[in-house]
């Protein structure tokens, strides 16, 4: 096997050792899971497109990482989102800031007619224009999570830990998660919806194809809309900080939130995934500041 693109470290928090996949520290651009699900498209020769198509939140994380992978491919990136705010729009900040900066060509649709004008972008999709949908959640992704799986199969081997895994990794799109089950029937992998339900969850998988069995959603117990600030989030967030790595306010702290929240922590190896998304910490702070939370 050809060597890690991330360290593991081992992880002390309340008392118990962790051990981290660091994928955040990939690449600032294309930190965590957004590295490994466009992993193909990093390994595509960039004459097989001339542009990129795709749509979603105006500071997703997703986005940032594919004006990366436009800019470096050559290709050009039409992005496609609702109204932008007038104070973002004067003053972009955090990830769209950056995408910006890349070359993105950031298109905006009204709210009324905006999922019919998204649905519609799937029919640009040809020869030379790929569609992505919102979060990248394609099976392009496959690829580049199974790489992933090797690698956390390479380091189990290696550190002798061989029954009793469990992976976790926070849900978006739920993409990398069920990837990720698929390539390690072996080990249990868990994770938690930052968007919506957990039904809904299941629903955005089913669209990649049957649940894995050793898939497990947990949480929902507390409702927490996206992105929003929530005290027990930033708490656990600084507490996670000052324990010795940072995580991103959005996921990953729901993520640490929910599994502290299991009435009995699994037993055996807890292999957390760093899902990256460090660069959105700044524009999520602000909104803790301005709320007076820190
Ligand atoms: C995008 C993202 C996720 C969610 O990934 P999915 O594959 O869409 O589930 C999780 N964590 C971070 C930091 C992200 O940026």
């Amino acid at each position: 096997m050809h060597s890690p693109l991330s360290a593991v470290e081992p992880f002390e928090f309340r008392g118990r050792v962790f051990y981290v996949k660091r994928d955040d520290t990939i690449h600032p651009y294309f930190s965590g899971n957004k590295f490994r699900k466009l992993y193909s498209l990093l390994h595509t020769p960039a004459a097989q497109y001339e542009r990129v198509v795709s749509y979603g939140g105006t500071q997703s994380n997703a986005m940032l990482s594919i004006a990366a992978l436009c800019r470096r491919q050559g290709w050009a990136f039409d992005y496609y989102a609702k109204p932008v705010p007038e104070h973002l729009r004067s003053l972009p900040t955090g990830n769209l800031k950056q995408a910006l900066a890349l070359g993105m060509a950031l298109h905006e649709f009204p709210h009324d007619t905006y999922p019919r004008r998204i649905r519609e972008l799937a029919a640009l999709g040809d020869d030379t224009t790929l569609v992505i949908p919102q979060g990248g959640a394609d099976r392009i992704a496959r690829k580049g999570v199974a790489v992933l799986a090797e690698e956390v199969r390479g380091w189990l081997l290696k550190s002798g830990k061989r029954s009793g895994v469990t992976v976790v990794t926070p849900s978006g799109t739920g993409t990398t998660a069920y990837f990720l089950a698929e390539a390690m029937p072996e080990v249990r992998v868990i994770t938690t919806p930052a968007v919506g339900s957990g039904t809904y969850l299941e629903e955005q998988m089913r669209r990649l194809g049957p649940l894995p069995a050793n898939l497990r959603i947990i949480g929902g117990a507390k409702k927490h809309h996206f992105a929003k600030p929530y005290p027990e989030l930033l708490r656990i967030w600084q507490e996670l900080r000052d324990a010795g790595i940072e995580f991103d306010l959005v996921y990953g702290a729901k993520m640490w939130y929910e599994l502290m929240q299991l009435p009995r922590l699994e037993g055996g190896t807890l292999l957390y995934i760093h899902s990256g998304g460090l660069i959105g910490n700044e524009t999520m702070l602000e909104r803790y500041r301005y709320k007076k939370m820190v």
